[in-house]
This record gives C-alpha cells, structure tokens and sequence, in this order.
C-alpha cells in the first residue's frame, strides 16, 4: 500500500473550536432560529449543530424532533431502503479495542469466504429478496483492493432465479488512491469508512500505535483519497460510545462540510453504530450513549446534513428502531446475519449468535419478511431501489432530494415496483396483503399523470407478464 495521504491533506476536525462551541448553553430563540433554516433544507454550520445539540428541556427537545420528523417526510417522503450486511472475512492485523475480530484476540474463529461459500450466501440473501448488500471485511494484505473487486464482481454474477444483488456497498479499512480506482471498476456503490472517534486522544486509546488503524489521519483522509479517485459515493460513520456523543456529532458534521466544501459533493450516508457486546469486550465504556442522547443525536444530524442519508443498523433493538426511525433514518438493514457463513449455513435466523465468529452482538434479529411487516404496519414503503446508482445519478449527480419533485417522480415510484416485486416473488402471506394495501393507498395519493400512468403499466406488466427491474 502506498501510505501518502491525498493532494492538499489537512486534519480539518478542530478540537478546540469544536470544545468552544460545545460551551455554550441552551438558547431557545436560537434553536428556533436554528430549525427554521433547517426546514428550508438548509445545511448547518458547526455552530448551529451545536446549538442543537446544547438543548436539554423536555419541550424544546420535542420542537427538535417535529422539526426532524417534518424535515424526513420532506425530503425523503416515507421509502426506507433496505439492505443487508454479508462478512466476507474476520481477519484483521489491528486492535481496535472494541472489537470482536481484534487480532489478540485468540477465542476468535477466523474464517474468509471461499468463492464457493460467498456464491452460496449470496443466494441464500437472494432467496429472501435482498437486492442491496453491503460487503464488510476486515483488514490484512490478503482482503487487497483487487480482492474485494474479486468478490464483488462474484457477488453481481450471482442470480438465484428472479434473485438477483443490484447494488453493492462496502466497508472495509481505507485504500491508498490506486486501491480506490481499483474497486470503483468493479462497480461498487457506496464505501463506508467509520472515523470510529473524531477525538484524537481517544483514538489513540482504542487503536494500539503498533497497527494500521492506528494511524489517525490515514483514516481521517480515506475519502479524500477516494474522491480523488473518481469516488463520489461514500459514508461515513462514527461509532458511538467511544467519547462525548456531541463531540462526535460535531465530528461528522465537520467531516460532511469538508467533503462538500473540497469536492461539492457530501457524504452520500452517515452511520451512527452504538458499541455492543462483543467476543473477549470487557471495556469500562464512560461515554456510552444513552437512548436519550442517541434519539437526540439521530434528529440533530437529520437537521444538521439534510441530503445525507442515515443508516440505523440492526445493532439497535427493534424497540429503539421502531422510535428512532421518523427522525430521519433513510436505510436499515433486515434479516441480518453476521456469522460469517450464516446466511446459508444457520438454520433460523433466531438461532443465538455465537459471539467468537461474530463481530459483536445484534439488536434486532427479526427476518427480512418481518422487518418488512413491520415498515408496513409504520406506513413506510419498504424499498429496494438502486435506479440512481445504475443509471449514473450519483455524486454531484445525485440530487435526488434537491430536485423538486425528484421523490414523487422518480424515488417513490422505484420504491412501489421493488416492493411490488419483493410481494410477488418473496413476501409471506400476510406481508404480501399488507403490502397489496399499502402499494393501493400510495397510488390513491398520487395524481392522475403521466408518472401514475407509467406506474400503473409498470405494475400490469410485473403481475401479467413476469417482467422485472423496470426502472424509473
Ligand atoms: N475492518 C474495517 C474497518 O475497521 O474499517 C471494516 C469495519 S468493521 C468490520 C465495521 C465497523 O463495525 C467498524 O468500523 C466499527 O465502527 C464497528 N464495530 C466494531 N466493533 C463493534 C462493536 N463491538 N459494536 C458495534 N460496532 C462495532
Ligand atoms: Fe479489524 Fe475493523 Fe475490527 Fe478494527 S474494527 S479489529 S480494523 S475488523
């Protein structure tokens, strides 16, 4: 790998302005002020984060969530995108402490994929109805750029009857340039690197000096590099519990204004992972973040970055996902698995995890077809669309929530025809009534145009005549 950091690196995460800012106190007027400019679908500045972020009244907590709530059903309207993670491999030469692929760690099973298994598991998500995966990895010479484009190209060649993967996303250690170029030729969707912490000294502690992911800024400038590759689809993340929860938040939001500023384009997802049990995990954690302070958090990042999109994973209960969601989460992951080889090899998705081959324990182990039953019950259009993607709108293309009139024409449609095809080819008996119900309420929503009527045929033609993947 080649160790330098991108043309013009800078640690833009600015410890003591973040610190000033985090000070001041809660102020009524200017959290108003603050949530109007947001329902205009306005970015925030730092400070005006921060002034979300210092509020602690019951009442004006609950302006923030109507206001998150409001901002969510107008820019994203009520899809939630659906995917699933698959762990191609545990072995990693870092130490992150938190982890349960930690390389000191010795109970753990180690285990990479073999084409043939990863054929297997990708089938077996098939079989449900997945058609959105993300590839997770963990960090060693063998899981190389050319590796993962290997397993992703293996992963789009796989079709299981009317199954088929449309989009693949990944996470996995950052590249140097030529690694990023490498993957993007093999197609990939969105690349998915979590800081973990912004804090520097806590970095530090979590992830020994001795290794790769101890190199701060290496990470800090992965998707700099990547950009600089021709990337323009990336998430970022932080992993809650670590340090100060608003730190964090702040963190994020500095690295989403970086990336705009440099490159016009932000990050296309944040994720907001909370640290969960895992093998060999006996960590004091001082800064666990609380449900309270993680709803919190959820709402002010849906303010703070209004065309990000939000990533709550199955590490959250069923419970706390069922809550946090309107405040503007826009992807979950359903049917989860994270055993490597689980997909195809376990028996029942409620089979208890087995932490040693795990990377850490999950909230939510509900299936796909219950996760979706559940959207439904909510009046959330479960949805598999990858248009965007597929045919060029992405990055700075990819203004699908700028564009008046983006979501009815193009976002909500897509939505109605992957669940249509999910109903057909995969839902259980009661899903697929439910969902019959729902698809029958969005299309007496809809006025009666040119959109409705291609829809309407769209749909004839999936129930008449078996056809399949016909975009918007
Ligand atoms: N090895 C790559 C890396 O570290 O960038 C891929 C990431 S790892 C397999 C996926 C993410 O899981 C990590 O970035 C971290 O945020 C999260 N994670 C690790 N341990 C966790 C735990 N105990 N609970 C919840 N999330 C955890
Ligand atoms: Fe390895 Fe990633 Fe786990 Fe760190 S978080 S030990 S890099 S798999």
């Amino acid at each position: 790998m080649d160790m330098t950091l991108s043309k013009g690196a800078i640690d833009f995460i600015d410890d003591a302005y973040i610190f000033r800012l985090l000070e001041q106190k809660e102020d009524a007027g200017k959290v108003r002020e603050v949530l109007a400019k947001s329902l205009e679908k306005k970015a925030l500045n730092l400070e005006e984060t921060a002034a979300l972020l210092a509020v602690k009244s019951p009442d004006l907590l609950e302006e923030i969530y109507q206001a998150a709530r409001k901002l969510k059903r107008e820019v994203y309207g009520n899809r939630i995108v659906l995917f699933a993670p698959l762990y191609i491999g545990n072995h990693c030469v870092n130490d992150c402490l938190y982890c349960g692929f930690r390389r000191s760690l010795t109970t753990t099973v180690r285990r990479t994929l073999s084409d043939e298994e990863l054929v297997r598991e990708v089938k077996s998500l098939e079989a449900e109805g997945h058609k959105r995966l993300i590839l997770v990895y963990g960090e060693t010479p063998a899981y190389s750029p050319e590796f993962i484009a290997h397993t992703v190209e293996v992963v789009y060649a796989t079709k299981n009857g009317h199954g088929e993967i449309r989009r693949v996303n990944i996470n996995a250690a950052p590249l140097d340039i030529e690694g990023f170029k490498t993957v993007k030729q093999a197609g990939i969707g969105t690349y998915q690197i979590f800081q973990e912490t912004y804090h520097k000294e806590t970095y530090a502690q979590y992830h020994p000096a001795n290794t790769l992911k101890g190199n701060f800024m290496w990470r800090l400038d992965g998707m700099d590099r990547a950009f600089q590759a021709g990337c323009d689809d990336m998430g970022i993340g932080a992993l809650f519990g670590l340090y100060d929860w608003r730190f964090e938040v702040m963190g994020l939001v500095s690295h989403a204004l970086h990336l705009q500023g440099r490159y016009g384009v932000g990050p296309h997802t944040i994720s907001f992972p909370r640290i969960q049990p895992a093998n060999g995990l006996d960590l004091a954690l001082p800064y666990q973040t609380t449900d309270a302070q993680f709803k919190q958090l959820v709402a002010v990042l849906r303010l703070a970055v209004p065309y990000t999109g939000l990533i709550m994973t199955a590490r959250e209960s069923p419970a706390i996902r069922d809550e946090v969601m309107e405040f503007g989460v826009s992807q979950i992951d359903a049917g989860t698995r994270l055993e490597i080889g689980a997909y195809h090899e376990k028996e029942s998705i409620t089979d208890a995890q087995k932490l040693e081959k795990e990377q850490f324990q999950i909230g939510d182990n509900r299936t796909l077809d219950e996760a979706i039953g559940w959207l439904l019950s909510r009046d959330f259009i479960p949805s598999f669309c990858t248009s965007c993607y597929r045919v060029g709108r992405t990055g700075e293309h990819f203004m699908e929530y700028a564009i008046p009139g983006f979501i009815g024409r193009f976002c909500t449609p897509n939505a109605i025809m992957t669940l249509a095809e999910y109903l057909k080819d995969y839902a259980g008996e009661r899903t697929r009534k439910e969902g019959e119900a729902l698809i029958a309420r969005e299309l007496a929503k809809m006025p009666e145009d040119e959109m409705k009527r291609g829809l309407m045929e769209r749909l004839r033609n999936l129930a008449e005549e078996d056809k399949r993947d016909q975009l918007f």
